[in-house]
């Protein structure tokens, strides 16, 4: 048996694992990249099965508060025209898609406190009276008592990253909040009951492949029921300005890696990755999930996180019966 199958198992046992054990995994090359991705492939038959889970995402407002280096969001960014959807526009989208299909809806915005804790308790009240749909909520940091609310009206999954897991570079590139904070509104996210998403971009400036190995380590110490995985993409109006993109091959490592370690949880092939091309191979590599936009055309320019996002206007049932038919093709099953 080869070095790199020995490392895989000893990752897939789950025992004491430390970033040292994830690291050859991460820089694994040529034939041991081909064994990583093959070995990751079976667990995810395993584990998951053949079904891909579509999660219609709505990016309903790009008013943020917060400052994050690497988001074109950020509240000091003059140059971007900024939107916030109406509740009656967000729970008419959502219905539109429960009607086109889409099982799961992901309500996802900048940090934006037109939303208040009841408004958006409304929005995800009548939208779970109205339709089928399982609804996450990405909208950051919020007081805990806001969390306890939003679950009460019928939330069921947050996803809210950690971005990095080294917490020097965290608080660097978040200076209006702390590595710290950010793990205590998981950690009280878990406890509400919610599943809990989390994830981390591959590639931001200062990453080292340690940092990347104890990304992927931190979700297991959560235990997470969905990690987003996504390259880090530079945009050229914020304070990262001039840096490299992440690199698409080394985000599908950290996607094996995360399926060996992890075992069933879901791991979506992300927009990030989707952009760089990286769809059916994420998908061949351990990704089980995709996130398919069903914000409405005329705001999809300006949810400008990174550049490069799709925002080509389709029908949300043509749209959804599209992607499906080309997860049969790949003999997968979209749902
Ligand atoms: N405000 C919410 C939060 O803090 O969780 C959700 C919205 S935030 C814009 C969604 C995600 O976009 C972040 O978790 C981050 O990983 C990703 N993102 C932002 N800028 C990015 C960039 N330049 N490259 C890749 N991903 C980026």
């Amino acid at each position: 048996m080869s070095e790199i199958t020995d490392v895989l198992k000893e990752i897939a046992a789950g025992k004491d694992s430390t970033p040292e054990l994830l690291i050859p995994a991460l820089e694994a090359e040529e034939e041991n990249l081909s064994t990583l991705f093959e070995f990751a492939d079976r667990q995810r038959k395993e584990f998951c099965g053949d079904v891909v889970h579509i999660r219609a995402i709505l990016e309903f407002s790009n008013y943020c508060r917060c400052d994050c280096a690497y988001c074109g969001l950020f509240a000091g960014n003059k140059n971007l025209a900024r939107y916030r959807m109406t509740p009656e526009e967000i729970v008419g989208t959502a219905l539109e898609a429960a009607q086109a299909g889409y099982r799961t809806l992901v309500l996802q915005s900048g940090e934006d406190l037109w939303y208040t804790k009841e408004r958006l308790g409304e929005i995800v009240r009548e939208i779970k009276e109205k339709s089928e749909l399982a609804v996450t909520l990405s909208v950051g940091e919020r007081p805990f008592d806001h969390y306890a609310y939003w679950k009460e009206c019928g939330a069921d999954r947050f996803l809210i990253k950690h971005e990095t897991a080294d917490q020097a570079l965290y608080d660097r590139y978040h200076p209006h909040s702390s590595y710290m904070r950010r793990l205590a509104c998981q950690k009280e996210l878990y406890r509400l009951g919610y599943e809990l998403g989390s994830g981390f971009m591959v590639g931001l400036p200062g990453q080292t492949m340690k940092t990347l190995a104890e990304d992927i380590l931190h979700l297991k110490e959560l235990q997470v029921s969905m990690a987003g995985i996504g390259p880090y993409i530079c945009h050229p109006g914020t304070r990262l300005r001039g840096n490299q993109d992440g690199s698409a091959q080394l985000t599908l490592k950290a996607v094996a890696v995360s399926r060996i370690l992890l075992k069933d949880v879901n791991l979506p092939s992300t927009t990030a990755l989707n952009i760089k091309g990286g769809l059916r191979d994420a998908l061949n590599c351990g990704a089980n999930v995709i996130m398919q936009k069903v914000t409405p055309s005329r705001y999809r320019d300006l949810y400008d996180i990174y550049p490069g996002r799709e925002t080509k206007e389709m029908d949300l049932a043509r749209q959804l019966s599209d992607l499906k038919y080309n997860l049969s093709q790949m003999g997968r099953t979209g749902l």
